[in-house]
């Protein structure tokens, strides 16, 4: 109630990007919501509510922290899938409550059993196969021992999947590479054949998999950022609007970040403004201070480099970003008051700030920039035909 910023989450736009999401991936494949860093920045507790009133019933994660975030945040029980890190305490945790978790080695597999064993139940397993990103996966040796146990110890596994991670699947330059990956998942998947094993859900894609390899969805696509309004790059948005003749993109941004005018000055051509001798006044200007800095998420690579919104007109940074402020330049922002609306990301009349330029020339993807939003700032969701909550 008296944090300087807040998000915003716009119901509606992902409901919309679901609809759509939907409509690319279709039955029987399912589609999982990806949630993991915190769902991408935007805020994990709200996502899920919100996704689950979507009918989202499948949620991905990474960690088992992240699990138990979206146990807790969910009212339903949906499916929890565990796609990297979980240590010996946490596997009891999920095998208790049903979560299901991916098994790329031998050693996780037998602490995996041991551990159903003792609680005399069966773990949810999804044997990750190795096929060229080189980061977690059995190749051909693991997966035939891994089958002798998984069948050796039927009473205590249950095999509900198995995958592989594409990498890089947004980027043109990798397509041979991602072919061969599926070529090689092919080649694993004999195997189970061959013991006789039922593979359970197989799934590959991300969302960049999603748009550029429809022929690789399977039973399961795993995808985040486009529930959340982003593509994974711009090569492939326009791959894709080239493929559908759609003229403009069908996804919607559910984030904004909002603040207000704390204060306003009127600064003298030829004065500094902030710290040190990085801005100088060009001319006899209005300059706002905003209640938001470093310390909030807003980079300080953005000083004398950024902008936000106000009263529907661009103003930039004007300085170096403080800890807890920034100054910005709203001479062209006509009327410009104290307890104005900012918007560091999203829309205020016909402008918009994006996420990508936020931080156009920091290098830095969509992905890592929604991820560095702290969790402190307070999230509301907007557009659910619900009056506004704070
Ligand atoms: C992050 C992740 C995804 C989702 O990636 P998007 O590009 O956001 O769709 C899918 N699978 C795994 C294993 C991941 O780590």
């Amino acid at each position: 109630m008296f944090d300087p910023s807040y998000i915003e989450l716009d119901f509606d736009h992902l409901k919309s990007n679901r609809e759509f999401l939907a409509s690319l991936c279709k039955k029987p494949c399912e589609l999982s919501m990806v949630v993991k860093g915190n769902a991408y920045g935007h805020g994990v507790r709200e996502m899920v509510a919100m996704a689950a009133q979507c009918g989202v019933r499948h949620f991905s994660v990474y960690s088992a922290d992240e699990a138990v975030e979206v146990f807790e945040a969910a009212d339903s029980r949906p499916e929890i899938m565990i796609m990297g890190s979980i240590d010996n305490d946490a596997i009891g945790w999920a095998i208790h409550n049903n979560i299901s978790i991916y098994i790329f080695d031998h050693e996780r597999l037998e602490r995996a059993i041991n551990i159903a064993k003792g609680l005399k139940t069966k773990v949810r397993v999804h044997l990750e196969l190795e096929t060229g990103m080189n980061r977690t996966g059995m190749d051909q040796k693991g997966l035939n021992k891994a089958l002798e146990r998984v069948k050796a110890n039927a009473e205590y596994v249950q095999l509900v999947g198995t995958c592989t991670h594409l990498a890089g699947a947004e980027n043109r330059q990798n397509f041979e590479r991602i072919r061969n990956q599926i070529k090689t998942f092919n080649a694993l998947r004999q195997q189970f054949v061959q013991h006789q094993v039922d593979p359970g859900t197989i799934h590959t894609s991300c969302s960049a998999g999603l748009l550029n390899f429809p022929e690789y969805n399977f039973d399961r696509v795993r995808s985040g950022i486009l529930h959340y309004g982003f593509w994974p790059n711009d090569q492939t948005r326009e791959a894709f609007l080239q493929r559908t003749g759609l003229e403009q993109s069908p996804l919607k941004r559910v984030i904004s970040w909002k603040s207000h005018i704390m204060a306003i000055q009127d600064v003298q051509q030829n004065e500094w403004i902030g710290y040190g001798e990085t801005y100088r006044a060009p001319r006899n200007l209005r300059i706002a201070v905003v209640p938001v800095g470093y310390s909030h998420g807003f980079d300080r690579s953005l000083s004398n480099r950024g902008s936000v919104l106000v009263r529907g007109h661009s103003a930039p940074v004007a300085g170096i970003v403080n800890m807890n402020c920034i100054s910005v330049d709203v001479t062209d922002c006509r009327g410009a008051a104290p307890g104005d609306e900012v918007v560091l990301i999203g829309k205020q009349g016909e402008s918009e700030i994006t996420v990508s330029s936020f931080s156009e020339s920091l290098h830095v993807l969509n992905y890592e920039l929604l991820t560095r939003l702290p969790r402190s700032i307070p999230r509301k969701i907007v557009n659910n035909g619900l009056p506004h909550s704070s």
